[in-house]
């Protein structure tokens, strides 16, 4: 298969046909109810983690699945935790497919909420709740994925596992690392399909897919700095807040160099034949070039203006939380600053943290290891390889856009799969670019997505697992 890496995004998109294999109306109807029915009987489970009580999600998918024949089982560190995985097996000439999403939410404030955080509120267009777009509709994608399968009697080279995980948002030993530590018979699979991709919509037209092969990884740090604690009235020179801040000026100041990769090349060279702005347009090439003063230029602008692809570039550091001193006239002996620091993919965690020890050049400040971020080091997923360019068609047929590579600057389960060997993409349903700096995109106050874009993610993974796992002439089943 001949990637389309290089090719201009107006030829990409001359290619394309939209919705290759839409369904008969009545059918598609009736696909479209149950899965509102699905989704929505989800959110309106509070699966809020902390505490996290994701069981009555996974008692539902469980009795859902177990209704239509489909073999599940459950796994449960703690009780009310439980991991849920349903199996439908192939012919075996094929390693296993798994699709993966999390069935937690993270916490509300009710009172923030217009439409209550656990109604599913459907309200023009949108349907509102905690966990709407992250990640009950990706449980529900999957689901429907599984349903349709069975229903279809889709011949499969591979067998096709569901896994909804527990405490992905933040508690992990009970959820996927429970799983790879424990029951990793149960998951393992060439390839995993997961949340972070998404297709972005701008003033309601796509305007490109972005599929996520790649994360960094979170490593806590924090500079100790020491002193003697004296009276107030006195100033020492060795005063470990002064030391501390000196210290939190080198290293923010300071920018690890700018490291791409196979994803993030990628990612740039794509965005820099999408963007509509000329000059964002060769922000993007000037990152690639050889010239690095037009590097240096470029990331400083990215910096100033588009946080997240700059963080995209590099590991990144930034201060979170700084303590120390507890009365006016004392002088403490200690003062600490927290830094959340994500590695980029590659990055050696030891040589970093004696890099930074070097950055702040004071032997009274010390730089350790605080044990946040507990996933494994990023490891790339290709982004040639058959799955991407099946991915890649899949969106072309439903979202008629071009396809970008992405590396989340964030953390996901996808993490501890891919230190396993897996090869994971992650994927998810169109959203309006307007509306995160609104407050409607995830983990925000009014949590929602577009109805009619759940439908579409639905359909999406639907053909994008049959075409992945289905036998030779499986993509013509209905
Ligand atoms: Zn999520």
């Amino acid at each position: 298969m001949v990637s389309k890496k290089r090719q201009p995004a107006a030829l990409l998109l001359g290619l394309i046909t939209v919705c290759a294999s839409a369904q008969p109306k009545s059918e598609q109807a009736a696909i479209d109810v149950e899965t509102l029915r699905h989704f929505q009987a989800l959110v309106r489970m509070d699966t809020q983690s902390p505490p996290g009580n994701e069981k009555p999600a996974a008692d539902y998918l469980a009795q859902v699945f177990e209704r239509e024949g489909i073999f599940v089982r459950t796994f449960a560190l703690e009780a009310n935790r439980p991991n849920v995985v349903a199996r439908l097996a192939g012919n075996g000439s094929k390693r296993p497919l798994l699709i993966m999403a999390h069935t937690d939410v993270v916490n509300v404030d009710p009172s923030k909420w217009q439409h209550p955080p656990f109604s599913a509120a459907r309200d023009g267009g949108h349907i509102y709740g905690r966990g709407t777009v992250d990640d009950k509709d990706m449980v529900t994608a999957a689901l429907m994925t599984m349903l349709r399968l069975r229903r279809n009697l889709v011949a499969l080279d591979r067998d096709v596992i569901f896994l909804a995980e527990s405490g992905e948002e933040g508690t992990t030993s009970v959820g996927i690392e429970f799983m790879v530590k424990n029951h990793f018979d149960t998951i393992d699979a060439e390839y995993c399909l997961a949340e972070g991709g998404n297709a972005t919509r701008v003033a309601g037209d796509i305007r490109y897919a972005g599929v996520e092969t790649a994360e960094k990884f979170p490593k806590g740090i924090d500079l100790i700095a020491h002193g003697v604690a004296g009276h107030g009235s006195v100033p020492l020179q060795t005063n470990p807040i002064a030391r501390l801040a000196r210290a939190i000026t080198a290293v923010t100041e300071w920018q690890p160099p700018v490291v791409l990769n196979g994803t993030t090349r990628a990612y740039f060279e794509r965005l820099a034949e999408i963007e509509e702005d000329p000059a964002i347009a060769r922000r993007y090439r000037d990152l690639l070039s050889s010239d690095l003063q037009l590097v240096a230029a470029a990331d400083a602008w990215l910096r100033a203006n588009i946080p997240t692809q700059a963080s995209m570039l590099r590991t990144s550091i930034s201060p979170n939380i700084v303590q120390g001193g507890y009365r006016n006239n004392v002088i403490p002996s200690e003062a600490r600053a927290t830094l959340d620091v994500r590695m980029h993919p590659g990055e050696n965690p030891d040589a970093f943290r004696a890099e930074l020890e070097r950055v702040i050049g004071d032997d009274q400040v010390d730089v350790v290891f605080n044990g946040f971020g507990e996933r494994p080091a990023g490891v790339l997923s290709p982004v040639d390889d058959a799955t991407f360019v099946a991915i890649e068609r899949a969106i072309a047929d439903h979202y008629g856009a071009p396809v970008v590579p992405m590396m989340s600057t964030g953390a996901t389960d996808m993490a501890f799969l891919r230190a396993k060997g897996m090869r994971c993409f992650g994927i998810g349903p169109a959203t309006d670019q307007e509306d995160g700096p609104l407050g409607y995109g995830a983990h925000s106050d009014q949590e929602r997505i577009l109805e009619s874009e759940l439908y579409r993610f639905v359909n999406f993974t639907y053909d994008l697992v049959v075409e992945l796992a289905g036998a030779d002439g499986a993509a013509s089943a209905p």
